[in-house]
């Protein structure tokens, strides 16, 4: 994963270590600790014959959803069209006006959305840099950066999140959508998580979107979205906040990702130390979009098509929180 743990991690954590540090203040009980998630890993892991059947699916939904974000309103459409030359209506003129719920969502001009990469492709090589003790928020310090994790096969978190992000970039851009990434490239150091924050904060941004991917034990499996548990700047960005995770977590379900097995609750985690989320003061969410060490979300997260479909669920949801 992503985020630096509470203490300073070296590159080891790049063999598997989670981002998701072990927080006795945290609401889900499966996770006090590792030796704690890994008990509940061996009760809840699915059969490994599982895996081929999902990895099909989603592999066969990609192609539909690639390049239109339309298709169920076109089939909705169609639907209340059919329905209005059977011989129950007696009017088609008004059965017509059926078509009108399914408008399509406006977004508002100067719209602004920031995306964090998590991560950087240099991190590794510069532990001086990311090692370096950064404000977190409410008092705590956490390093500026961890090298995140990898698939078993080598394919680095870092490289996903890069990947799915400018996905998602485009997305959003074609949807007139202002995007602002807080890293320019897979090749460099950094920056820090606050600087991260804080970049998201100086654009204004009405949604700040994190991007990673976990390195859990390899019978979890599915993503989930976090958000601050603490309120950084006030009850209305708060509440911003839990509606775009609401929706980040529906987009990301309507586009076939399963909500994780282990993590979180119903694909929704507060958190209260990670300093991307308790610096930010505007509505953000951080989500991991599924588990590097799973064989089967493995082989999603590390394929274009994949990454693709991330970016899909993803902007659904951004786009629906900024429709409203
Ligand atoms: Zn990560």
């Amino acid at each position: 994963m992503t985020l630096p743990s509470s203490t300073p991690v070296p590159a080891a954590d790049a063999s598997g270590a989670s981002d998701a540090a072990p927080d006795a203040a945290l609401p889900h009980t499966s996770t006090s600790g590792p030796a704690a998630q890994g008990a509940s890993i061996t009760v809840l892991a699915p059969p490994s014959t599982s895996d081929p059947a999902s990895t099909a699916k989603l592999t066969t939904t990609s192609p539909s959803s690639t390049g239109t974000t339309e298709p169920t309103t076109t089939s909705a459409s169609r639907t209340n069209t059919t329905s209005t030359t059977s011989p129950a209506n007696t009017s088609s003129v008004v059965d017509t006006t059926r078509t009108a719920p399914t408008a399509p969502i406006v977004i508002p001009a100067g719209t602004v959305v920031v995306i964090d990469p998590g991560h950087n492709g240099a991190n590794a090589k510069h532990p001086e840099i990311i090692n370096k003790q950064v404000p977190a928020g409410f008092g705590q310090f956490k390093a500026c950066n961890t090298t995140g994790t990898a698939t078993n096969a080598g394919y680095p978190e870092h490289e996903f999140t890069w990947n799915v992000a400018n996905a998602l970039r485009k997305l959003l851009q074609n949807k007139g959508i202002t995007v602002v990434m807080t890293r320019d490239s897979d090749t460099g150091v950094g920056p820090c998580v606050n600087d991260r924050a804080g970049i998201g904060n100086q654009a204004h941004a009405a949604a700040v979107i994190s991007i990673h991917g976990d390195g859990e034990a390899a019978g979890v499996r599915g993503f989930y979205v976090m958000t601050a548990a603490r309120a950084p700047a006030g009850p209305a960005i708060t509440a911003g906040t839990e509606k775009l995770a609401l929706d980040v977590r529906n987009g990301m379900a309507g586009v076939g990702f399963p909500i994780s097995n282990t993590l979180g609750s119903d694909g929704l985690w507060q958190r209260s130390d990670l300093a991307g989320l308790n610096l930010s003061l505007r509505p953000t969410i951080m989500i991991e979009c599924g588990n590097m060490r799973n064989a089967s979300e493995a082989a999603t997260m590390s394929s274009a098509a994949g990454q693709q479909k991330y970016a899909e669920g993803i902007a659904a949801g951004v786009e629906a929180f900024l429709g409203r």
